[in-house]
């Protein structure tokens, strides 16, 4: 499997290339030449096999020419083996014909523990064989960046930066991120938003100099690895509710679009997925589009669901992409246009995109009183993103079809939140009690380049 740059102008790579560069050098993001397709009997079988089963059989064809069986087996078996749940990504039932599918039982307690402790575990075989050193920069709204060191932390052969923006993160959050305190890690606080962090990656990248001279990695969730990982729980929560025999839906709180990617790919394999519905806060850019057909960028306006603050949307790309039948030159015009704030969705994309998604917005009295009455109804407590996916699956559920909601933290990390809906301050898991006793270790940035990169020369162990 060769992977491919959505604006159709960057070198072709096999999976271990893609994973490690992860911006295409022609700006675009990489995505498969083709796409593995899972049969009934395939899919099927998936009944009752360990999540690191089902893991294996749905990534192994996009990996084999990077990563031998043995390789791949190993590398899921450690990067699930700390997760406190056996089931890895269970599914607990809300209400008659909607499901919660749980994503956040990794070491940072959010959904992206899935994929950043596997590429954690491709990486370090990866660079091993090569004997090889790479400088990982990565952009958070909160989630990644604490998962990224997680996943990261100590490993040889790698430094991991950090950055996330100043004051826009919960608490919980950025302990996360600040208190490790192994050498290869360097948490930088940026005096801007999420979009002023990831626009700044985006210029590391795109400096090819720079990026050659500390042999630049992003692990961000354009990264395709990522987006690789996230499939699996697509495939495991539809087999779990009756699926290939049935279809169920999913709906996805949505920032960034690399989950809901996933699963458009899963979709793609031939799981029999019936509506993929994006789930959006008050910063709605996504609703907006699907709705309009016009994708114009507003400003952040910060929400009790942080992670989800986002106004560009990278891997919204690769939905582009498809939907304009693998055309990178028409992409790389609209990415052009939207340098400018907007772009139009041609109608014939729109009406690609809008046969695979649904779409709805949650405003933030909506978000607090979903959480009340979950609690109320069913005695559990939601974070305020899967608040948001909840409220949104509820008003697209079709009779017949089963909904699964992807609940994507868990909900200590966001108290604040759940404390201003019902009043109660959840507690952090066990393994996670002394997160407010350690010091911290964070170094302020201001929004330029030139700062940034001479920060990174100076920081990293060469
Ligand atoms: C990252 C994140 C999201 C958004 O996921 P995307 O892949 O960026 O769309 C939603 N909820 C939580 C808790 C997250 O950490």
């Amino acid at each position: 499997m060769r992977y491919i740059s959505t604006r159709g102008q960057a070198p072709v790579l096999p999976f271990a290339e893609a994973m490690m560069t992860g911006l295409a050098r022609d700006g675009g993001l990489y995505v498969p030449e083709t796409i593995p397709q899972m049969d009934a009997a395939e899919i099927a079988a998936l009944d009752g096999q360990s999540y690191e089963e089902a893991a294996f059989r749905v990534m192994q064809p996009f990996v084999a020419e990077s990563f031998s069986e043995n390789e791949l087996r190993q590398a899921i078996r450690r990067a699930y083996q700390g997760f406190g749940h056996a089931a890895r990504a269970p599914l607990v039932q809300l209400a008659p014909g909607h499901h919660l599918l749980e994503l956040f039982h990794g070491p940072t307690l959010a959904f992206k523990d899935f994929a950043m402790q596997l590429i954690g575990q491709l990486f370090q075989v990866a660079l091993a064989r090569e004997g090889r050193r790479v400088t990982i920069v990565g952009a958070t709204s909160g989630d990644t960046g604490s998962a990224a060191i997680e996943a990261f932390r100590g490993l040889p052969n790698v430094d991991v930066f950090i950055l996330y923006p100043h004051g826009r993160v919960s608490e919980v959050q950025r302990r996360q991120m600040t208190t490790p305190d192994d050498a290869n890690v360097h948490a930088l606080a940026i005096n801007g938003t999420f979009d002023d962090a990831q626009a700044r990656l985006k210029d590391l990248f795109n400096d090819h100099d720079f990026r050659d001279g500390v042999g630049l990695a992003g692990v961000n969730s354009i990264n395709w690895a990522r987006v690789l990982a996230q499939v699996v729980y697509y495939f495991t929560g539809a087999v779990s509710l009756g699926a290939p025999h049935r279809p169920v839906s999913f709906t996805v709180p949505t920032g960034n679009f690399g989950d809901i990617f996933a699963g458009t790919i899963a979709k793609a394999m031939g799981l029999p997925v019936d509506r993929l519905v994006i789930a959006t806060n008050q910063n709605d850019i996504l609703d907006r589009a699907m709705r309009t057909g016009t994708y114009e960028v507003g400003r952040v306006e910060p929400s009790v669901s942080p992670s989800m603050d986002i106004q560009v949307s990278s891997n919204f790309e690769r939905a582009l992409f498809y939907a304009l039948a693998g055309d990178g030159a028409a992409v790389a015009q609209l990415m052009q246009e939207l340098k400018a704030g907007s772009f139009t969705v041609p109608q014939g994309a729109l009406q690609h995109l809008r046969e695979i998604y649904d779409s709805g917005r949650v405003s933030e009295a909506e978000t607090l009183s979903t959480i009340a009455r979950v609690r109320a109804e069913t005695g559990e407590v939601v974070c305020p993103h899967t608040a948001v996916g909840i409220k949104v699956a509820d008003d697209h559920r079709k009779p017949g079809v089963p909904m699964i909601t992807l609940a994507t933290a868990h909900p200590a990390k966001f108290p604040d939140a759940v404390e201003q809906a019902v009043g109660i301050r959840p507690p952090l898991p066990p393994h996670m009690a002394r997160l407010f006793d350690l010091p911290e270790r964070v170094t302020r940035v201001e929004n330029d380049n030139e700062a940034l990169k001479s920060l990174i020369l100076e920081r990293r162990m060469a």
